[in-house]
């Protein structure tokens, strides 16, 4: 197979000259540029933005787009997924079919005819919509698909530049199949796949255990790109290759220890009475003021159901509700809602903080580490105070224990190995197992080796070719610019001409770009009338693999310095040897 990450192939345009081409760089951070990939992105001149969440990808930011797109493109090719294209402005009628049409992220309009359409911000309706019909028996199967294209998602908050867009690029591929077990084959193949692209984009990540959302099905992992300002907070072992998103992450039980009770002034647990908290709001207050560590402390949430039907929540004092094992346990269609403060005081009789269970007519759900808890220290139910010697059983029910918190560093793994840690991730890529969900309820179906129809086993795979190139810059760059991985970087060689007005140096110039252009080395040619000074901030900033600097009195003594971008080598080379010199080092950079 021809691969784009060593000399091999070049698709794209091997050589350009700032002096005769457009291509700017800027000294300033932009303002609302919060993170290093961000700022170089724009800086460096490849992306400008539009408006909020939309941007142009300058020249040299496409050639990076592309090169990850035909990285993409030759490993689905490979394993036998076909390319097709859909549209990006789709009818609303897919959309009121599988009653996603309210989704907030979607962008809905009008043509001139009244009709209702929205912009495409995935595309499972389409893509059902397409093999319906047509895709018939089981013995067409199986069958994946993709699609590189533009996708339109009205996030509420745009920010990070490619990160979180609201126009970007997504790889989207689906796969069909007639049962079950073959379409997690074809879910198996996939993350394969994925494994192979990332590993060939030279990416540092983490297949992560992860939530379906609104996409919905069962089985899903996120491929994290690993970084120190992701969004997502992961989980993962410090023994084995348990890796999952906090979103969704499990806690194995572990009882609590309740040593720190025995020492407080409030060592007897059963001792029922209650007492003044004035002004403790938070159960970091109320740790502090009985000396009771927080893990043996309750806390009481107050929440509602779709219904508006208002529960109890108990946790743990150092544990966190999570909203989205809520959801699940409890089999609501959205996240549960907080009860505001005025909700709280009409159910418990007092303000937030100085709350608890008893006496309260609402279900009570606790999460599973309070299992062994006998006797809690809750709110009294009385602004100001709050009661200790609560028993369970006696002063409240508990409707059921379940897995409702937050897993966090120092838990035990869920794989039984080891104990996890909190790392942070970019999400690349995002891998889901559909089921029927979607064929069902569209009516795609097939005739299954038995005469019978069904609705096919479907299966959704994506990643975002723009959040990839900016994740590899998050992961590689300095405080002078980007250090583009060869993978994906626009060229291959930064050529700084710091005499370009000297006829006999561009000649050598024009020539030597030929040579390294046969040895499929694409050159990026700064023979801008600049100062030495400008061009090497604009090499660094541009952060291309290699960068070769040539100036008539090196011409004349027959030197030209070589420097790896990566590890800022420097090596002195003669003319002869240059070109040998440089397919090497190129094969040496990262
Ligand atoms: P997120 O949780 O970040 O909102 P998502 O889970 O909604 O993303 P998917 O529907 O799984 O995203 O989309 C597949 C891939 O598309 C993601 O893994 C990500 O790489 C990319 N992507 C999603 N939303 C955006 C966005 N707003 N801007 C850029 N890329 C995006
Ligand atoms: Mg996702």
């Amino acid at each position: 197979m021809i691969r784009l990450n060593g000399p091999g192939t070049l698709k794209v345009m091997k050589k350009f000259y700032w002096s005769t081409g457009f291509h700017k760089t800027f000294k300033d951070d932009p303002s609302d540029a919060e993170i290093p990939s961000h700022k170089l992105l724009v800086r460096a001149g490849l992306i400008k933005k539009v408006a909020p969440g939309i941007y142009t990808y300058g020249p040299m930011a496409l050639k990076s787009l592309r090169k990850i797109e035909n990285i993409i493109r030759e490993e689905l090719d490979e394993a036998g997924c076909q390319e097709l294209l859909m549209p990006m402005v789709q009818p609303l009628s897919l959309w009121q079919e599988t009653g996603r049409s309210g989704v907030p992220e979607l962008l809905k309009f009008k043509n001139r005819n009244d009709h209702d359409f929205c912009l495409g911000a995935t595309h499972e309706e389409v893509i059902t919509d397409f093999v319906r019909n047509d895709l018939t028996s089981y013995k067409d199967l199986p069958v994946s698909l993709y699609q590189i294209q533009t996708k339109y998602r009205d996030e509420i908050r745009p920010r990070f530049g490619l990160m979180r867009g609201r126009e970007f690029i997504m790889k989207d591929a689906y796969s069909f199949d007639e049962n079950e077990e073959l379409a997690k084959v074809s879910y198996q193949k996939f993350k394969k796949v994925y494994q192979r692209i990332f590993d060939r984009l030279g990416l540092e990540y983490r297949v992560v255990q992860a939530d379906s959302g609104a996409i919905g099905g069962s089985l899903s992992e996120e491929f994290q790109v690993l970084a120190q300002i992701g969004e997502d907070l992961l989980l993962v072992s410090d023994q084995s290759d348990f890796a999952a998103n906090r979103e969704i992450c499990a806690r194995p039980y572990q009882a609590t220890d309740f040593s720190s009770v025995g020492t407080s002034k409030f060592k007897d647990p059963s001792h029922k009475h209650t007492f003044a908290t004035p002004g403790l709001s938070t159960i970091q207050d109320l740790a502090i003021f009985t000396g009771i560590d927080a893990k043996c402390l309750v806390k009481s949430l107050f929440l509602k159901d779709d219904a508006g039907k208002p529960f109890t929540v108990l946790l743990r004092g150092c544990d966190e509700l999570n909203p989205i094992k809520l959801k699940k346990v409890l089999n609501l269609k959205n996240e549960a809602q907080m009860l505001n403060e005025q909700e709280v005081l009409k159910l418990t009789g007092a303000l937030p903080g100085s709350c608890g269970p008893q006496g309260l007519q609402t279900p009570i759900y606790a999460d599973h580490f309070l299992k062994e808890f006998q006797y809690y220290m809750v709110g009294a139910n009385q602004t100001g105070f709050h009661t200790q010697g609560l028993k369970v059983d006696v002063d409240f029910k508990i409707t059921s224990f379940a897995d409702i918190s937050f897993a966090q560093t120092g838990d035990l793994s869920p794989d039984g190995k080891g104990v996890l840690k909190e790392i942070r991730g970019i999400e690349v890529g995002h891998i889901f197992y559909l089921g029927t969900k979607y064929s069902q309820i569209m009516k795609a179906i097939f005739q299954d080796k038995n005469g019978k129809t069904q609705p096919f086993e479907m299966g959704c795979y994506g990643i975002g070719v723009g959040r990839t190139m900016q994740s590899a810059i998050e992961q590689s760059h300095d405080q002078n610019g980007i250090i583009w991985p060869k993978s994906i970087a626009p060229f291959d060689v930064h050529l700084a001409v710091l005499d370009p007005k000297n006829a006999d140096l561009m000649t050598y110039v024009n020539s030597l770009v030929k040579d390294l252009n046969k040895n499929n080395l694409s050159v990026f040619i700064d023979d801008r009338n600049e100062r030495p000074g400008v061009k090497f901030k604009d090499a660094d900033l541009i952060g291309l693999p290699l960068r070769l600097t040539i100036g008539q009195k090196s011409f004349e003594q027959n030197q030209v310095e070589v420097l790896t971008r990566f590890n800022s080598e420097k090596t002195v080379v003669s003319l002869e040897t240059l070109v040998e010199f440089c397919a090497e080092k190129y094969h040496e950079c990262r």
